[in-house]
């Protein structure tokens, strides 16, 4: 067992993580989102999806015009209501929906499809400004690309949070830090800009998170483990894992037609989660363990089981294996010169 983590029974575990927080995972065994809602807020927050007509730059030509082999023409916003609905409407039907079905009382605006601080930096300010004045959003997500992240937008957000006392958290595409299979994917970034984006995030004290696909074709376990250590290194606050979906009519949907690469089983898809969970550092939230994926057009998504039945599943397998999120966390802050410190204190 690392240092830096104790475990006092078999299902009810303490974490300290290397940034010295101590929480308790009750019965769970990693860091799950829900359980973070209730510590944070003493109850569940709501996402409030709004969707904006725009592209992206890895599309209109700026970086590429394809966008990524696996991107249909919604840009990944197929829950959002029409791009046509003011910010306001979106928000307040959402909200409505929420307050009625959960009685949800605490929203965050969710800027989820395409790259939303991809636009005109007047258009960005006034979408934002219009998330802000609602009452009931305590904070605003921003989903975009690592290559998107700019100090003029972020200074913005900073003037933001501090005038209306908002959280923010951006989102961040990565999807896998293996450099072959970012260019393979078409992603038109590389594991540099999705540092340097990170560190201008943490910069202005606001979340992020990052989004990651363990089951890229082209990867492999050391590259789920590689992804893990990353995010630990970094400081990440959340990180948000799927699976693989293919579209048909995608560069990816074209190539799986022609059987250019095979997509791995369930069972590797949950060991893999299980080894990513292992090697992350105990204090990353965890937002989600597999994506819903769109509905219909679909050659794959999710192996035909429901996104509940595969977490259910991946609880069940780290019970089964008796581990944790963090139990190979012991790699960061100078591992190989620990020993030496335990000299010290004797
Ligand atoms: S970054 Fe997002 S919106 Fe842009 S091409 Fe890739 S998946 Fe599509």
């Amino acid at each position: 067992m690392p240092a830096n983590f104790s475990k006092i029974k078999t299902n009810n575990i303490i974490f300290v993580s290397d940034r010295g927080e101590e929480m308790e995972s009750g019965q769970s065994r990693y860091n799950e989102y829900s359980g973070f809602l209730q510590r944070k807020y003493g109850e569940k927050v709501y996402k409030l999806p709004v969707n904006l007509p725009g592209t992206c730059p890895n599309r209109d030509g700026t970086v590429s015009t394809g966008g990524c082999i696996f991107c249909d023409e919604e840009g990944a916003g197929f829950e959002c209501l029409p791009s046509s609905m003011s910010v306001n409407r979106q928000i307040e039907e959402n909200k409505a929906f929420f307050i009625k079905r959960f009685n949800g009382k605490k929203f965050f605006a969710y800027f989820q499809a395409f790259s939303n601080t991809y636009c005109d930096f007047k258009l960005f300010q006034e979408n934002i400004a219009a998330a802000a004045e609602d009452k009931d959003i305590i904070g605003i997500s921003i989903s975009t690309r690592p290559d998107c992240i700019n100090d003029t937008y972020l200074d913005f957000l900073h003037r933001v949070k501090m005038e209306r006392g908002l959280e923010i958290n951006i989102e961040l595409g990565l999807q896998t830090v293996n450099y072959h299979t970012l260019r393979k994917i078409n992603r038109g970034h590389t594991l540099g800009e999705f540092i340097d984006a990170v560190l201008r995030v943490k910069n202005r004290t606001f979340e992020t998170v990052a989004h990651l696909i363990l089951n890229l074709p082209w990867d492999d376990e050391t590259d789920v483990v590689e992804c893990a250590k990353v995010c630990s290194a970094l400081g990440v606050d959340f990180v948000k894992l799927h699976s693989l979906y293919i579209v048909k009519g995608t560069v990816l949907g074209d190539m799986y037609e022609r059987g250019e690469f095979e997509i791995i089983s369930l069972d590797d898809y949950i060991s893999r989660v299980v080894l990513f969970l292992e090697y992350l550092d105990p204090s990353i939230v965890v937002q989600r363990l597999v994506g819903k994926g769109p509905q219909g057009n679909l050659h794959f998504c999710n192996w035909s089981t429901s996104w509940w039945l595969i977490k259910r599943q991946i609880e069940t397998t780290l019970a089964e294996r008796d581990t944790w999120q963090g139990r190979k966390f012991d790699y960061i802050n100078g591992a190989a010169v620990r020993k030496f410190l335990k000299q010290e204190e004797q």
